[in-house]
């Protein structure tokens, strides 16, 4: 039996029989990991109000080998994600933000880059930057840390630097390329180059400087299409909550329309 400590996001929390949760974490040292927090349904248990989904905390844990779910002792919150269990659309962005650390982080593998981007994006939506905005930046980055979305510099066809007016993504949804290689492609879409200039753009830059010069929102739900395609040609589904987004939020009074799926 192992002790272990770690800084930690929550991802998830779920009931677990009538007393115990089971909650997913992030952590940096050992990806993601997932736990039973014992008596946590509880009156009084000592988990009382810092099982919070996107909140940052110190846990402790024991871990055997061979064993799936590690055994919480402790999980003490640090910073609360309250300011996005508010709302519909925040409990939903956040289910959504969790849902990529599930999908592309693994199991007992250090993850400080995924860490930082979910713990920077959580600390600027409680500062107040645009919700759209930070979520496109969080999905481009997941893709790019995962490896699958590198930023549209040049082509990953023909190598040729890409143009940033040149650039069309596939109807496989597996990448951005030239003209010239998208011209036997009859479904390739143009991207337009204020959607390049994004995808460029968040390289090296701040979201919270980001928000300074915010992109118009036609650009955002164009790179918000862009990295759904991308993402479902990686994983060959889609995301649960991004579908109970698109379900929930284009049928609320005055939401506009989500960007179609056939982009
Ligand atoms: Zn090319």
């Amino acid at each position: 039996m192992e002790l272990r400590s770690a800084e930690a996001l929550l991802l998830d929390v779920v009931d677990l029989h009538d007393y115990d949760r089971i909650v997913t974490f992030l952590t940096r040292e050992w990806g993601k990991k997932r736990g039973v927090a014992k008596g946590a349904r509880r009156k009084h248990s000592r988990f009382g109000g810092q099982l919070q989904p996107l909140g940052k905390a110190r846990v402790d844990w024991m871990e055997k080998d061979n064993r799936d779910l590690v055994r919480i002792s402790s999980v003490e919150l640090q910073r609360s994600a309250r300011h996005l269990q508010q709302d519909l659309e925040g409990l939903l962005l956040s289910a959504y933000l969790a849902d990529h650390i599930q999908e592309f982080v693994q199991e007992n593998e250090a993850s400080d880059l995924f860490f930082r981007l979910l713990d920077s994006t959580v600390q600027a939506l409680a500062g107040g930057v645009d919700r759209h905005l930070a979520t496109r930046y969080f999905e481009a980055w997941v893709l790019r840390l995962a490896g699958i979305f590198p930023a549209p510099e040049s082509c990953p066809q023909c190598g040729l630097v890409l143009e940033v007016s040149g650039v069309v993504l596939l109807a496989s949804g597996e990448s951005l390329v030239c003209r010239s290689c998208a011209r036997t492609e009859p479904r390739a879409r143009n991207v337009s180059p204020q959607a390049v200039e994004f995808l460029r753009r968040i390289d090296g830059v701040k979201l919270v400087d980001l928000d300074d010069v915010r992109p118009a929102i036609s650009t955002l739900n164009e790179v918000e299409q862009i990295c759904t395609k991308v993402r479902r040609s990686f994983l060959q589904k889609e995301l649960r909550s991004y579908q109970v987004i698109r379900e929930t939020i284009s049928g609320l009074p005055g939401n506009p329309a989500l960007p179609t799926e056939d982009f």
